[in-house]
């Protein structure tokens, strides 16, 4: 499946960024006629097969077990809106569709579904986690106007969850620093990533992060591009930085080996979904600046 481009004055074509549909609130009442589905099960959704598998279904095709839940509002395309509905645990599914996860579906329907796909699959699950009141217990509601939960009896909103993450290429002379994590395949390396944490900024995160995985400063922390990332619910923010000072101290915890690498003697490194691939890719086209 061919990849469109990177949106203009960014470097990475985020595949996860939904670009095709708007919200309009406040949500109506009713489904109106008309209206598409995306019918999620467990992590997964369910698709009508084919050499390219649509993602969406018509109000008609839909299993009784789908309308028993409630629907989720993803967005308009174009007039058209769509929601997410789960499929019950004890459906039949027709022969014509069948249950795939959503990186099964990564290269075989355009980036735009996948991404539509996976925010069917967090919505669904966001609507399940906010059901009851965080603070009280009491049940929520939608809020009408917005992309929300809202407790009744305390006034609690609560909001999608995002979690943002740093993910930072270091470089140093003609060589960046690269990490294995033991959750990664054999072989593979990759930049230093982590979760920002209450109170700090992302500069702060990336300089935290690094410190604590391979125990060097950096400095010259830059802006890259960022990503969405739906497993769960992650949003990658990815910087490039200058080594500073220290040695490389890995943690043996997140890290089990680190070091630098020059453009020659490259590990194996991250699919080329990622953002993490984007960075390195970007640094190994400006071979011979320096950076
Ligand atoms: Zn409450």
């Amino acid at each position: 499946m061919k990849q469109s481009s990177p949106p203009l004055g960014t470097l990475h074509h985020a595949v996860f960024a939904i670009s095709t549909l708007t919200s309009r609130f406040p949500v109506p009442g009713d489904i109106p006629e008309g209206a598409l589905f995306v019918v999620t099960a467990g992590q997964g959704i369910v698709v009508h097969t084919g050499d390219t598998p649509q993602i969406y279904w018509q109000a008609d095709d839909l299993p009784a077990s789908c309308t028993a839940g409630p629907a989720e509002y993803l967005g308009h395309r174009d007039r058209v809106p769509v929601y997410a509905v789960e499929i019950g645990k004890s459906a039949v599914l027709p022969g014509s569709r069948v249950e795939t996860t959503v990186r099964e579906l990564y290269g075989r329907v355009p980036d735009e579904d996948l991404a539509i796909a996976s925010y069917a699959v967090r919505m669904i699950h966001s609507a399940a986690a906010s059901r009851f009141c965080g603070r009280c217990g009491h049940s929520t509601e939608p809020v009408p106007a917005e992309r929300a939960w809202r407790c009744p009896d305390c006034g609690l909103v609560v909001y999608p969850r995002i979690s943002p993450a740093v993910i930072v290429l270091i470089s140093q002379k003609e060589k960046i620093l690269l990490a294995r994590s033991p959750r990664f395949p054999a072989g593979m390396h990759s930049v230093i990533a982590g979760f920002a944490e209450p109170g700090e900024t992302l500069e702060h995160a990336v300089c935290r992060e690094v410190k604590e995985e391979v125990g060097i400063s950096v400095k010259n922390i830059r802006y890259f591009a960022s990503e969405p990332w739906p497993f769960p619910d992650s949003l990658m923010i990815a910087f490039t930085a200058e080594y500073d000072s220290g040695e490389i101290t890995i943690d043996n915890n997140e890290i089990i080996s680190a070091g630098w690498f020059g453009r020659d003697n490259l590990p194996a490194l991250p699919a080329p979904l990622s953002i993490s691939r984007a960075l390195i890719d970007r640094w190994i086209q400006k071979e011979g600046t320096g950076q």
